[in-house]
């Protein structure tokens, strides 16, 4: 740190990204990235929208906006484009969360919460999981703080059916409740339908996960016309061209190109049932995974140590060191190829079990 760090940031701990490493080539199983390439209409618009980069972007994402305001029937006014889901979050930190209106979410959850709390001065409680992972839905009913919710949860991989998801927005109608549907697309039922209903309730997507465009950086946030309202005022006193041009034509592509989407979707769904099932049979226990990702711990093997004789084979998967959860690994749903070099390393890492 230098001397001229300012205060307010000195205890801070920065996110701690999953490896992206440039030095070898490895099978890549630990950022819950797709493995499919982005449709090739995104491809082709973002190519298309390089020819105008000398200007700057459209600071509303007009086009991109009427286009998803048409697909999940909503009005442009109930949408915020972002740079990345990370940014919509933030945000909502910074225009919902202050000492009167502290954060609340689980201890067992998206590691950036904590960072976005401590980067805006927001105080924070966390609240524990149950013992199978699951989220004490009764916890957060009537909690009166601003209450962050992965769902599906990561790295655990569970879903809440949308009924506790508005039970727990219901139950909060002075505090906004924020929903990450990060993962929403490969098995949860999505809190988008209630904006209508709750004034309280803002929901954050990604194009990162099932719409192949983790590296173009774009996300959403859907909710009521006033929240939206707030946090353009904290976009337009921050970066008013957070969204830039490559990356809204992308995003187009993708939100033309559906049918590519759930074709890719559903093969993924079909290679989390396979790596599930495979896991199992090497004696593996994993959570019920509504995501990209398997959470999985082995009884006899070491999480780390799994995590760490991949590593050296070519493979990588994540591994978390907070306490409850140090035995689980979280393995990233790839091609069915990947998932069987990485079924055939842990194979031979635990001796051959099949
Ligand atoms: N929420 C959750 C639960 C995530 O795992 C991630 C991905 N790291 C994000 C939000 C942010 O994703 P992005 O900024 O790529 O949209």
């Amino acid at each position: 740190m230098s001397r001229f760090f300012s205060d307010k940031y000195d205890k801070l701990t920065p996110y701690t990204p999953g490896e992206q490493p440039r030095d070898r080539q490895f099978v890549k199983l630990n950022t819950n990235e797709s493995p499919y390439q982005p449709s090739p209409k995104a491809r082709e618009y973002a190519s298309k929208a390089a020819e105008n980069l000398q200007l700057y972007c459209d600071i509303g994402c007009i086009a991109l906006t009427a286009r998803l305001a048409e697909m999940y029937g909503i009005s442009a006014e109930n949408i915020l484009f972002t740079n990345g889901s990370d940014e919509a979050l933030n945000f909502a930190f910074m225009a919902f969360c202050d000492a009167s209106h502290p954060a609340v979410f689980p201890d067992i959850t998206y590691g950036f919460y904590p960072v976005f709390a401590d980067l805006n001065g927001v105080p924070y409680e966390e609240l524990p999981l149950n013992d199978d992972f699951t989220v004490d839905v009764d916890a957060y009913c009537g909690v009166g703080k601003t209450v962050f919710l992965a769902n599906p949860n990561a790295p655990t991989g569970i879903a809440l059916p949308l009924s506790d998801v508005e039970r727990i927005v219901g139950s909060n109608p002075d505090s906004v409740v924020v929903i990450d549907e990060a993962y929403v697309d490969f098995g949860a039922e999505s809190a988008v339908s209630l904006i209508d209903k709750y004034p309280n309730l803002l929901v954050t997507q990604t194009f990162s996960k099932s719409r192949s465009l983790a590296g173009a950086r774009l996300g959403m946030a859907i909710g009521d016309e006033s929240l939206i309202r707030d946090l353009n005022t904290v976009k337009f006193s921050t970066n008013p061209y957070n969204v830039n041009t490559l990356t809204q034509a992308a995003g187009l592509g993708a939100l033309e190109d559906d049918a590519y989407f759930r074709q890719n979707r559903a093969e993924i769904i079909r290679n989390r049932a396979y790596l599930t099932s495979e896991l199992k049979k090497c004696g593996f226990i994993t959570t019920d995974s509504s995501t990209n990702f398997v959470f999985a711990k082995h009884p006899d093997l070491d999480g780390e140590r799994l995590y760490l004789a991949l590593k050296e084979r070519g493979v990588l998967i994540r591994h978390f060191t907070l306490d409850r959860i140090r035995d689980f690994n979280r393995i990233t749903v790839g091609t069915r190829d990947q998932l069987d070099i990485l079924l055939r390393n842990i194979k031979e890492i635990l001796g051959g079990c099949l």
